[in-house]
């Protein structure tokens, strides 16, 4: 049905690569290209079959983006490189005229700070170009918009509190890890919370608002509201929010190494000089950390995400939970990966499949809950991401 090439060879990148790998009606020709190209190669060898092509490219650079996508000639890039990557990858896409894919929204590498204005000043250009940009094909951002849309369109006359809660109950067995880039995650977690409530937002700070919430077949965890892309979209395409609030598990020994590793200035995003060498403390913290992309040996539990939602049905209040649990170890079986890249990794093939086979097709920039979520919600049951749905319950929020 179409070509694809994936940018980046880290956990996500495996899983994209072996669910495509799986479906050649659909993708029918696979070109996986990174930085490094060894992982490029060590990831095709591991799936086998001769299905995936390896190449080298550094996705900061446009021009060298510009080749590969002329050589190779895809029919959709699917970004999973890093979030520093997506302009330019986007810049490339425009110059080539071919359609994007990603998991998460641009944030300059100098400030942690992420946001979806500057992808979203590419609609026009996209739309001129005759190109899809489909955003936030991940998980959280990915699945849990599309639950939202999913709610909206069968559940709901009107969707007024929504509450997006993302539990990992696993356990890898090391003091502390990220279970995706180290960088990134920092970055995310430590921040300032946010959320919407009554039309505007409400900051609190880092970790400030938490209680426990019940997980289905984990049970109570303590979870933490902190700021989540996803949120930003969604306020915009749903204008009958109330209040809309992301929340996080961390475990008590976690949320320590995190305020020791803040403390003693390990996640500074500011270059410094250390015997000659500039530094920056959070790019030197990911490489004495644990690989996550490595995490998955050994590996057991959980991780369970959804939606909570209250709001209106023919004139009564009516809540509705919608979420997925994923084993980790079910996981590492199929792809050599844990649940994070697992849970990540196959919407995003599911996104490509969707602009494939041109059930997701617009020109112009989109969040994925712009979208239809039904084809998309039946492919998760496909695919390794079944979800549930509880109807009436009480949402503990
Ligand atoms: P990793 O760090 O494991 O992998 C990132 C990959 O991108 C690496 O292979 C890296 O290369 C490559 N890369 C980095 N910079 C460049 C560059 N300039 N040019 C080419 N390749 C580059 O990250 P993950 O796989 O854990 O995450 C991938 C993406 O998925 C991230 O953007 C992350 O934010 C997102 N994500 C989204 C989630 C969601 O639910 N929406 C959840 C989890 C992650 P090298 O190997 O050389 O370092």
């Amino acid at each position: 049905m179409g070509k694809v090439l994936i940018i980046g060879a880290g956990g996500v990148g495996t899983v994209v690569a072996h669910k495509m790998a799986g479906l050649p009606d659909v993708f029918t020709e696979v070109l996986l290209a990174s930085r490094t190209k060894s992982k490029c190669d060590t990831i095709a060898k591991n799936i086998g079959g001769n299905r995936i092509k390896t190449a080298q490219v550094d996705a900061d650079n446009v021009p060298e983006l510009v080749e590969l996508i002329n050589d190779f000639k895809p029919d959709l890039v699917v970004n999973v490189a890093l979030p520093y990557q997506d302009l330019t990858i986007m810049d490339a896409c425009l110059e080539t005229g071919v359609s994007y894919l990603d998991t998460a929204n641009y944030e300059p590498k100098e400030e942690a700070k992420f946001e979806y204005k500057w992808q979203w000043a590419y609609a026009d250009r996209f739309k001129q170009a005759g190109i899809t940009a489909i955003l936030g094909c991940g998980f959280d951002p990915g699945v849990t918009s599309i639950y939202t849309a999913y709610a909206a369109k069968h559940h709901f006359d009107e969707i007024q509190y929504l509450d997006i809660v993302d539990c990992n109950a696993g356990d890898h067995g090391k003091a502390f890890a990220t279970n995706f880039n180290p960088e990134i995650n920092i970055r995310e977690v430590t921040q300032k919370g946010k959320y919407w409530e009554n039309g505007q937002w409400v900051t609190t700070e880092p970790h400030e608002i938490h209680k426990p919430l019940n997980y289905p077949e984990i049970g109570p965890k303590e979870s933490y509201v902190i700021y989540h892309e996803e949120l930003e979209s969604l306020v915009k395409n749903y204008p009958t929010l109330k209040r809309a609030r992301f929340w996080m598990t961390f475990g008590q020994e976690y949320l320590t190494h995190l305020r020791v590793i803040q403390n003693i200035g390990m996640a500074g995003i500011e270059p410094i000089m250390y015997n000659g060498v500039e530094i920056v403390p959070i790019q030197f913290l990911k490489a004495v950390l644990p690989n996550p992309g490595e995490l998955g040996e050994n590996y057991t539990g959980w991780t369970s995400i959804g939606c909570r939602i209250k709001g209106l049905k023919d004139g009564k209040e009516k809540t509705y939970y919608v979420y997925n649990n994923c084993s980790h170890e079910v996981a590492y079986k199929e792809t050599g990966t844990q649940g994070v890249s697992y849970t990540t990794g196959v919407p995003a093939m599911i996104g490509a499949m969707m602009y494939l086979k041109g059930i997701w097709k617009k020109p112009g920039v989109y969040n994925v809950e712009e979208f239809n979520p039904d084809p998309f919600m039946e492919q998760l049951n496909n695919h390794g991401l079944p979800w549930v749905e509880q109807h009436d319950i009480d949402l503990e929020l």
